[in-house]
């Protein structure tokens, strides 16, 4: 490995993942200087848990927490918390808090992560209508479901499907709304995509196809009122349909952005001492072209590690096939790679759950599978590998994918 440059005193905006990643690999690369760790929340925390653990008694966010100050400590690393980043010095040598305070820095990382995007329909501003991106939107909602409550849920993507599934599990009455039939469908493929969709009728969940128009207030209840669609009567009502960049610090300093802050393949921005990562961060290539956000837990921890090697001036470690898990219904999905665009999509049916594959040019592109996370590991290996594979072999339940593996040494 070459040697680190001194990357002198790093300021981290955003203790999410990505920021906390940063941090820790800093270290772990043998970085000496100062860390200062910024996020207007209480804590350096973990998100996926506030869809799925909202209900369960230990949600706290100490327990979602990456680590104790203790263990901050013991790195060397300074947390302020529960302070916002103003703004930020082009130049990458100071951040100014909300308190008028300031951050001395030599090199700035900003992981900022996004916000909950809202609808731009009457009523969304309601009391009752909530979105779900921190810990403080987890227990609002929480705090709002009793056995009985009737919670419609705006969006039947990934968040949204698994928190209708954890207001069932709560004993709340679901109503699941979006414009799609199926959604999903370029993360995982019509068939599982479709599979996974059907699962929350049958549990119990109502699940309805349509724009929402309007949100109203009526006594003490709500009404989603779904263009062309019924009248849905709610206590609660959580918008989940995607997120919003936080660009604007970036923007302000004149930093590049496009949906996203556009960063180079050693995460930095326009700005030569700025440095972005996480779900926040957009990669542009030397040719000018522009990769899609990825809003995934561990995209944003490669990227937060990755940008340690990058403000360190080490060479970057490649990345492989992307990998996403969700979980609903109690039943855990997990997917690798990609299962849209060019390519046939194979399946594998058999058990209770259909596996999906994509495959182009002889070489698996993409798999998802549910209760199976061997078949998306060995998926995994075989696309970041380029082994070339049998769309007959992928399609038979009795072919252990591992064994694809070993049959290519
Ligand atoms: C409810 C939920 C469930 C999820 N479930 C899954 C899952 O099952 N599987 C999966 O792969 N991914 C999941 N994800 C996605 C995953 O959690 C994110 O990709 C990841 O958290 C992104 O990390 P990040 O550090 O880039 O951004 P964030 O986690 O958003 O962190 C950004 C931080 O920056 C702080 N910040 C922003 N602006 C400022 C400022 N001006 N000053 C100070 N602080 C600031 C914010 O307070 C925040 O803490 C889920 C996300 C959510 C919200």
């Amino acid at each position: 490995m070459s040697t680190p440059r001194d990357a002198g005193r790093v300021v981290i905006v955003g203790a999410g993942l990505a920021g906390f990643s940063a941090a820790e690999q800093l270290r772990a690369l043998g970085h000496e200087g100062p860390i200062t760790l910024i996020d207007s929340e209480p804590a350096a925390y973990d998100r996926p848990p506030l869809s799925k653990r909202l209900f369960d008694d230990d949600f706290t966010v100490d327990s979602l927490a990456f680590a104790t100050a203790e263990k901050l400590q013991a790195k060397r690393i300074d947390a302020i918390f529960g302070r916002t980043v103003a703004s930020i010095d082009p130049s990458g040598e100071y951040v100014s808090l909300d308190d008028g305070s300031v951050v001395e820095a030599d090199t700035v990382l900003l992981t900022v992560g996004g916000r909950a995007r809202t609808l731009q329909i009457p009523g969304n501003d309601l009391p009752g209508v909530h979105v779900l991106r921190s810990f403080a939107d987890a227990v609002a909602i929480r705090d709002r479901v009793a056995p009985g409550t009737r919670g419609v849920v705006i969006g039947a993507g990934l968040i949204g499907a698994e928190l209708a599934s954890s207001l069932l599990h709560a004993g709340a009455g679901v109503t699941l709304v979006d414009p799609v039939a199926v959604p999903l469908l370029p993360a995982v493929g019509e068939v599982l995509a479709t599979h996974l969709h059907d699962m929350h009728a049958t549990h119990g969940v109502e699940v309805v196809v349509g724009v929402t128009a309007a949100i109203e207030q009526h006594g003490d209840r709500l009404v989603v009122a779904v263009d062309e669609g019924p009248r849905l009567e709610a206590d609660l009502v959580v918008v989940g349909v995607g997120l919003v960049p936080n660009t604007e610090l970036a923007a302000d300093a004149g930093i590049e952005t496009d949906n996203g802050i556009l960063v180079d393949a050693a995460y930095r921005t326009s700005a030569p001492r700025v440095f972005a990562a996480g779900d926040v961060a957009r990669r542009r290539d030397d040719d000018g072209s522009l990769h899609r956000r990825e809003e995934h837990w561990e995209a944003a921890q490669l990227s937060g590690q990755h940008a340690a090697y990058g403000m360190l001036g080490l060479e970057v470690p490649a990345r492989g096939a992307t990998w996403f898990w969700s979980d609903r219904h109690g039943v855990h999905l997990e997917a690798t790679g990609r299962l849209s665009g060019p390519g046939e999509i194979v399946v594998r049916d058999g058990g209770a759950h259909p596996a999906v594959f994509l495959v182009e040019d002889g070489v698996l592109v993409g798999a998802a599978a549910v209760d199976d996370n061997n078949t998306v590991r060995a998926a995994r290996r075989l696309i970041d590998q380029r082994i070339p594979v049998s769309e007959a072999e992928l399609a038979d339940p009795g072919v252990a994918l591992r064994s694809l593996l070993r049959a290519a040494r």
